[in-house]
């Protein structure tokens, strides 16, 4: 764990406001941008980045190619604690397990949701951030699980008001309007990129950084078709908060998000074919 400000560790995860789990170095800066943001501007908010894999299989530049496995985690590490001082977060937790054991069924994901129950009881955040439960990467789908499954092993008293899952590895054109979360980037798609330009070791061979820039200015232009644009830069999320309460099913909620869209789709040319 690393506190950006050199404070108490348990006091910085006392403050936070604003608790995002994700699954590699990069991804807080990437998918995120929009509540790291506003927290770093706002001194009543704190946010806590909790990153859980080790991010040892990602793709590499070619001057990284013959580190040996701990070398390149050691670089991926780094690059995330600058990135959070960059970000003014209140803590960053770096969990450092292998994707396999989050992906697992077995009792190294046990320990990870553990993990994350604990750092949801210790900052009690009133907002958690994590990936769309449908998102392309495996990893990504296996920490948003997780984390709903950690938030609902604490006391209803820790959980949070909010889940938001945040667009990544697949955009939110699934979820109908009223599930999506907007993320305003307030003008300040520069600064985003800047903290996502900490993750050098991401940036070779894969131009994330213009990625999410030209994704969050092409959701502010398509959000609605008979209206100005009211930001130029968009993160889009699908609210979870639902998921939050025992009694849904997460499983069943997220299967009545996708049949609605189906309709949505079917209603659309139904007359016409
Ligand atoms: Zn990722």
């Amino acid at each position: 764990m690393h506190v950006p400000d050199g404070g108490d560790p348990l006091a910085a995860l006392a403050a936070t406001t604003d608790l995002g789990v994700v699954a590699h170095p990069d991804d807080l800066e990437l998918l995120l941008a929009a509540p790291v943001l506003a927290c770093g501007d706002d001194p009543a908010r704190s946010f806590c980045g909790v990153v859980v894999t080790n991010g040892a299989g990602s793709v590499r530049p070619a001057a990284m190619a013959d580190l040996d496995e701990t070398a390149f985690v050691a670089v991926r590490a780094a690059e995330q604690v600058a990135a959070a001082d960059a970000a003014r977060m209140g803590a960053v937790v770096l969990l450092g397990v292998p994707s396999d054991d989050v992906r697992s069924t077995g009792s190294q994901r046990r320990a990870v949701v553990d993990a994350l129950a604990a750092l949801v009881a210790a900052c009690r955040p009133e907002v958690v951030h994590t990936h769309d439960p449908a998102d392309a990467h495996r990893s990504h789908v296996a920490v948003a699980t997780a984390t709903v499954s950690a938030l609902r092993g604490v006391p209803t008293a820790d959980r949070p008001a909010r889940l938001i899952g945040w667009e990544g590895w697949r955009d939110l054109g699934w979820a109908p309007g009223e599930h999506v979360v907007r993320g305003d980037l307030g003008g300040r798609v520069d600064d985003a990129v800047a903290l996502a330009r900490h993750h050098a070791s991401q940036l070779g061979p894969k131009r994330y950084d213009a990625a999410v820039a030209g994704r969050w200015r092409a959701n502010a232009t398509f959000a609605a078709q008979r209206e100005a644009d009211d930001a130029d830069a968009l993160a889009r999320g699908v609210d979870l908060s639902p998921l939050l309460d025992d009694a849904v099913d997460p499983t069943a909620f997220l299967a009545d998000v996708v049949r609605s869209f189906a309709d949505e789709v079917v209603a659309a040319v139904e007359g016409w074919w």
